[in-house]
């Protein structure tokens, strides 16, 4: 099971409600958290989230509302007694800022990784910290700052249907190897492939986040059927529309297309204008764009399977 929780909802500056833009995502005791703006550790606390589990920091971009909560956040799991080690994901341009703020962590009792990551070309790589099937793949963003989305694929393993591995006569302690997807060469000579025993492929859960961005056709390629897309919604009057691109953003409606064109199953809201105090008044407007819209709040949170 994945647990995803929104940290904070807001974009800019916090508000009395509504912290930074942020998302933990838990899986088995062990967590990614996209972004940590100022007050992102005392949003966790609030909402009883551990942040001792988390293994990456994936940052989107350098503006304040989504990395000045890094020193607090590092020195308060320090505190915690973490001692595994944690890494940093962040846009290769955003380095300098990134460093400036992790001066005041000279002494943190586990070893930070840093992980600067291309803002030209997508990457994708495996994270096993977390899950042995879990990869990590970024997409750039048209923001104006190097910004990036990513998305956490976790592939689930084929079911292992033992009555054909009976049928076949495999000795049980070839099972888990072949659960696995190796090949088993048994006693007899015979060779048995995986696909001889395992159930069909299943369909991995995926979980996209964009912040910050103006709307484009490559979003809704990047987050194709995903389980979850967390995207950026500041505004949700349509005659702003201009205003709010020239400043590197989208509109609600704008995500909600996003959401109807990438097939996904579920579209939660996040990093409004601090101007957008009640996000939840063009409800029926969104919903008729993209039914399985959530207009998150902090807290918002989801299970996957
Ligand atoms: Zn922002
Ligand atoms: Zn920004």
């Amino acid at each position: 099971m994945i647990n995803v929780t929104l940290v904070g909802t807001g974009g800019m500056l916090p508000l009395k409600d509504r912290f930074m833009a942020s998302a933990y995502i838990e899986h088995d005791g062990h967590a990614v958290l996209i972004d940590c703006g100022e007050g992102t550790q005392i949003s966790m606390r609030r909402l009883g989230l551990k942040m001792n589990r988390i293994d990456a920091i994936l940052i989107t971009h350098a503006h304040g509302d989504h990395t000045f909560g890094l020193p607090g956040l590092l020195l308060s799991m320090s505190s915690g007694c973490r001692k595994a080690p944690v890494d940093l994901f962040y846009p290769m341009e955003a380095e300098p800022i990134i460093k400036g703020l992790l001066l005041s962590c000279t002494s943190l009792g586990f070893e930070l990784n840093l992980n600067p990551l291309s803002v030209n070309e997508s990457e994708t790589f495996k994270y096993p910290a977390v899950d042995e099937n879990l990869t990590i793949s970024t997409a750039v963003l048209r923001h104006n700052a190097f910004c990036l989305g990513y998305k956490l694929r976790f592939d689930k393993k084929r079911e292992f249907l033992p009555d054909k591995a009976k049928a076949l006569d495999i000795p049980l302690r070839f099972y888990r190897a072949l659960h696995s997807g190796k090949t088993a060469m048994l006693p007899d000579g015979r060779t048995i492939l995986p696909e001889q025993v395992l159930g069909p492929p299943r369909v991995p859960t995926v979980i996209v986040n964009v912040t910050d961005s103006v709307p484009f056709s490559g979003i809704a390629e990047f987050a194709r059927n995903a389980s979850l897309l967390i995207c950026e919604g500041m505004y949700g009057d349509e005659g702003m529309g201009q205003a709010v691109y020239e400043k590197g953003h989208m509109l609600m409606q704008d995500a909600c297309r996003i959401a109807k064109e990438a097939n996904v199953k579920k579209l939660f809201l996040t990093h409004y204008s601090p101007a957008n105090t009640d996000p939840w008044k063009y409800q029926d407007e969104l919903e008729k764009i993209f039914p399985n819209v959530v207009i998150s709040c902090d807290g918002e949170s989801i299970t996957l399977q």
